[in-house]
Parts: C-alpha cells; sequence; structure tokens
C-alpha cells in the first residue's frame, strides 16, 4: 500500500484532545512528539509490592520500584529471574498468558493501570512495548508498518496520518535510510533497521513510557550503537525501563540499574554505583561475572 494523501485533514484543538476523548481519566496528558529531541516531562512508573503469577508459580515476589520521568532505567540479572515477566506485567501483556495473573500495583503517574475502568488498549498505548527480535508485520510497507498501531487505536483521528509516521520514522533515527521507500516491504530492512522500524511503530502512538526486552540480542554492534544513541535521545520526552544481559550496555546507556535476583530485587541506584560501589554483595558478583 502506498501512502495514503492528507488522511485527515479536519482542524483539532491538538493532538492530545484527540487523544484525551478516546481514553477518558486515564493517563497524563503531554505534548505530540517532535523530530527534534526537544525535552519534554516524562512520566512515571511506580511497582508497589508487585508479585506476578503463572498459575501458582510466583515469578515475581514482591517488588517494589519506581521507573523515573526522562530516564533509563536498566534492568538487569541473570535468565530466568523474572525481567520480562517483571515488563511484560507494566503494560499488560501478562494477563495474556493462560493462569497469569498480577497481584500488588502498577501505577502510571498517580493511576493504577489495572484499577477498574482502566482501558487495556489505552494503557498499551501509553505504555509501548519492543521486544527481544525485530517483529516487523512481514506482509507490510515500511509505512504501513508504522501507521498500523495508529490505524488499530484510532489515534491518528484529526491528524494527518503521513506526517505521524514521517515523524516517528524521524524520531527512530530510521527516516533518512528509508524515506525514498516507504513503499518496499519492511523485511527488506536489515536486522537493526527493523529494531528501529518497531520502535517507530511503538513511537507513532505517542507512549509515555517505551519498555524494551533485550532490544539489542539480535543486533551486531554497530546496530546496536545505533539504538543506544537513538535510548538517549528519546528519554528527552519518553520514559525507558531497557532490559538487558549485556552489563556494558546497562553501563553505557541507563542512568538507573536495577539488579533482579530469582523474582526479586536485590537493589536499585545509579548506575555508576550498582558498577563501581553496589550495598549488595550479590549485585557486586554479578557486575563482575562471577555468576549469571
Ligand atoms: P528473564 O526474562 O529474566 O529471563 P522470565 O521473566 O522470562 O525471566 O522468567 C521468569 C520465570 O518465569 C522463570 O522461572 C520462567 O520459567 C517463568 N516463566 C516465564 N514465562 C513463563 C510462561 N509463559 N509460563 C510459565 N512460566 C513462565
Ligand atoms: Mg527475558
Amino acid at each position: 500500500m502506498t501512502e495514503p494523501e492528507n488522511q485527515d485533514t479536519e482542524q483539532q484543538a491538538s493532538p492530545f484532545e484527540t487523544r484525551a476523548d478516546t481514553r477518558p481519566n486515564e493517563v497524563p496528558a503531554h505534548e505530540p512528539p517532535t523530530a527534534s529531541a526537544s525535552r519534554r516531562d516524562g512520566h512515571s512508573i511506580t511497582l508497589r509490592d508487585l508479585r506476578v503469577f503463572y498459575g501458582d508459580n510466583m515469578a515475581i515476589k514482591g517488588v517494589d520500584i519506581g521507573f523515573a520521568p526522562n530516564k533509563i532505567t536498566a534492568i538487569i540479572g541473570p535468565s530466568g529471574c523474572g525481567k520480562s515477566t517483571l515488563v511484560r506485567s507494566i503494560n499488560r501483556m501478562h494477563e495474556e498468558i493462560p493462569g497469569g495473573r498480577i497481584e500488588g500495583e502498577i501505577l502510571l503517574d498517580q493511576t493504577p493501570i489495572y484499577g477498574d475502568g482502566i482501558d487495556v488498549v489505552a494503557v498499551r498505548r501509553a505504555i509501548g512495548m519492543v521486544f527481544q527480535r525485530p517483529n516487523p508485520f512481514p506482509t507490510m510497507s515500511i509505512f504501513d508498518n508504522v501507521a498500523a498501531g495508529l490505524r488499530l487505536t484510532g489515534t491518528a483521528r484529526g491528524k494527518n496520518l503521513n506526517n505521524v509516521v514521517h515523524e516517528a520514522l524521524r524520531g527512530a533515527g530510521l527516516w533518512g535510510e528509508v524515506k525514498s521507500r516507504l513503499d518496499k516491504p519492511a523485511m527488506s530492512l536489515s536486522g537493526g533497521q527493523q529494531q528501529r522500524l518497531c520502535i517507530a511503530r511503538a513511537l507513532a502512538v505517542q507512549p509515555e513510557v517505551l519498555l524494551m526486552d533485550e532490544p539489542c540480542s539480535a543486533l551486531d554492534p554497530v546496530a546496536t550503537l545505533r539504538i543506544e544513541e537513538l535510548l538517549t535521545d528519546l528519554k528527552e520526552r519518553i520514559t525507558i525501563v531497557l532490559v538487558t544481559h549485556n552489563m556494558q550496555q546497562a553501563a553505557r546507556v541507563s542512568d538507573i540499574t536495577a539488579f533482579m535476583l530469582d523474582g526479586e530485587l536485590v537493589e536499585v541506584a545509579d548506575t555508576e554505583k550498582i558498577f563501581t560501589n553496589p550495598d549488595d554483595e550479590r549485585t557486586e558478583q554479578y557486575v563482575a561475572g562471577k555468576f549469571g
């Protein structure tokens, strides 16, 4: 499919008002993203005594942590410690797994995202997710991949779809590489470009928070570096939670690092402290590569 021309050009007071009427009393207001990394006050996520279950098995065992606005928080810890489970509970993906449920509380700013009357689709729009392997829709063009989320949620109503898609591609640092071939298949892109396309798809709906579950683990070092640079730009307007098994990556890009072990949060502190002078002996051993 080619780019639609000026899908909706009717005047709207502001893009957010368009959104606001589709997600009443749910999530905080913000300005739309711009191509440049203009700073915008981000939003916080707070977990209170979070317990996450697969049937009877408790995979997250009472975690309290806040993810600060305009910061990148890295979550590190050995395989199986619950990193993916934790982030999937933050955008309510965990409940899609049979037997999946949570106890405790998760707040977006002051709003409990599991509260009564909260729309799951609105939660997932406000709290986007990028996965380990790039997962563009394989039969769609580059343009349509980015537009897909907007079309599904109706978020582009009252705005020019082309502008939103182009903006998201700029935000994901992909525009220059794809602007002349937006109608080409997404699968014609390299792995790193596909992952930035998935980031563009996530950005297109203007999330407040981006959850990234080992987003570079399938990428080569150059593509990884591109994504890391991008994250540093994005945190100017979005709160980022970055799961990584790569401790150098956590040390390079994150402001705050949380270390998890066996479903528990061992320690969370400024990244520099975690890597140089952690309080907990287990953190020290893990960052020194003694296990995991
Ligand atoms: P990590 O991302 O840190 O490697 P996970 O969150 O994937 O850890 O896994 C945490 C725990 O939850 C593990 O014990 C794992 O076996 C369990 N688990 C993960 N996914 C499922 C699932 N779909 N069903 C049942 N148990 C699961
Ligand atoms: Mg995982």
